[in-house]
């Protein structure tokens, strides 16, 4: 049974088909720039060339009736008939409160979605756009919506409320939703089978550090806090965003003549580790810049391994204690420096890395040496396949 992945951004829209019977990727490719100038497709199926197709796509629909004939093609396509795809998962950023799991996609669904648009006003709307392109070129085959928040619904109210006056939450569902749920699923399943262990029995902590970050704090197998809130700005310091800082600063520069507008923009994208280095978001950049003795880039990085370990020793107290630890994502699962700067704050858990270990990549691996108490591992994070199974287990 093959299942196509959709992730749909405003102007992009990535995809991989798989085969759900050894969870063999048989496809993947990513548009860029749709209903702008210099659309194009770059397609690849293992052991071919990449396919790079350049010409106007003017909406969703238009990209993904090329995605489609891409798949088909006799040249480079692998499938011989879309009839081969037996269903779609669509990544969608917020379920709100609505969805607490993964849900096949009808139109009751598709009116909930554009009810939580409000939530995630950049997010939402193009992963609605892909799904109605979909449902349109696909009418018969079934379609299932996987969340980025529904992992987090199992939050206890004390880990998800904001102490702000109730009736916000009443009025306007303000309250800590979380993010990369998909991804925390994913790796904390992983965990449990390289540890060899039931999931149901494990105290876990997921680290998601990428250009966007956040932690997550797993129960015997649900999400029982997150470092991201109402929206992906809370937390962490990230690439751009700011994470964490005193609200009042907000008022505090409206009063000093920024706009609302301005405030939202330097928080989301010009702050982080790019904010305080001035060099780059990318945390490669930060990096070299730090060895060659950049100071401010070697505070950016200060701040963000202060603040993973920080947030660590956090849900290390709300769990009342931790069995594993979990890298993932660009920098989790490839920078060797950062996961020692973070663990080498974890010592009151017994944590000491194998640096054999941590020097490995691109595989599942336990850094920690024999002696560590808790278990810490690199996982990479496969968000496209939790979609695919989600998908699978549901349109069955
Ligand atoms: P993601 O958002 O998961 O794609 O992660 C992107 C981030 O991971 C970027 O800031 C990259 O600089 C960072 N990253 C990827 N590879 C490395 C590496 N080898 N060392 C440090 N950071 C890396």
């Amino acid at each position: 049974m093959n299942v196509l992945v959709i992730n749909c951004g405003s102007s992009s829209l990535k995809y991989q088909l798989l085969d759900m019977t050894t969870e063999e990727v048989l496809a993947k490719g990513l548009v860029e720039r749709i209903g702008i100038e210099g659309s194009v497709l770059v397609h690849e199926a293992p052991g071919q060339d990449k396919v790079k197709l350049e010409q106007p796509m003017k909406t969703h629909k238009e990209a993904l009736n090329l995605v489609m004939a891409a798949l088909v093609d006799p040249a480079h396509g692998v499938v011989k008939s879309l009839e081969e795809i037996s269903a779609v998962g669509h990544r969608a950023v917020h379920g709100a409160e609505t969805f607490s799991d993964s849900v096949v996609i009808d139109d009751a669904v598709i009116k909930s979605l554009e009810e939580c648009s409000e939530l995630a006003p950049l997010h939402n709307p193009a992963n609605l756009i892909g799904i109605n392109a979909c449902r349109e070129l696909l009418p018969n085959v079934p379609m299932v919506a996987v969340f980025d928040t529904a992992f987090h619904q199992t939050l206890p109210g004390e880990a998800f409320m904001y102490p702000l006056p109730y009736e916000l939450y009443e009025k306007f569902k303000i309250r800590k939703y979380g993010f990369h749920g998909t991804s925390h699923k994913f790796v904390s399943q992983a965990a449990a089978e390289l540890m060899g262990k039931k999931l149901e029995n494990l105290k876990l902590i997921s680290c998601h550090l990428g250009n966007g970050a956040s932690l997550c704090a797993i129960k015997n197998g649900k999400s029982v806090d997150t470092s991201m809130g109402l929206t992906p700005l809370a937390g962490l310091e990230m690439g751009t965003r700011c994470g964490d800082i005193d609200p009042a600063i907000i008022p505090f520069l409206v009063n000093k003549g920024y706009t609302v507008e301005e405030v939202d923009v330097l928080m989301n994208k010009k702050s982080g580790v790019l904010g305080v280095s001035g060099i780059s978001s990318d945390f490669r950049d930060v990096e070299g810049a730090a060895n060659n003795g950049n100071k401010r880039a070697q505070l950016a990085l200060d701040i963000f391994h202060y603040r993973v370990r920080t947030t660590i020793g956090a849900y290390v107290a709300a769990m009342d204690g931790v069995d594993g630890i979990i890298f993932t994502a660009g920098l989790g699962e490839n920078s060797t420096t950062s996961r020692a700067a973070i663990c080498g704050g974890l010592k009151y858990l017994g944590v000491s890395l194998d640096p054999v270990a941590n020097s490995k990549r691109g595989e599942a691996t336990i850094i920690s040496d024999k002696d560590s108490k808790t278990t810490v591992m690199v996982i990479p994070t496969n968000e496209e396949l939790m979609i695919a199974r989600d998908t699978l287990a549901l349109a069955k």
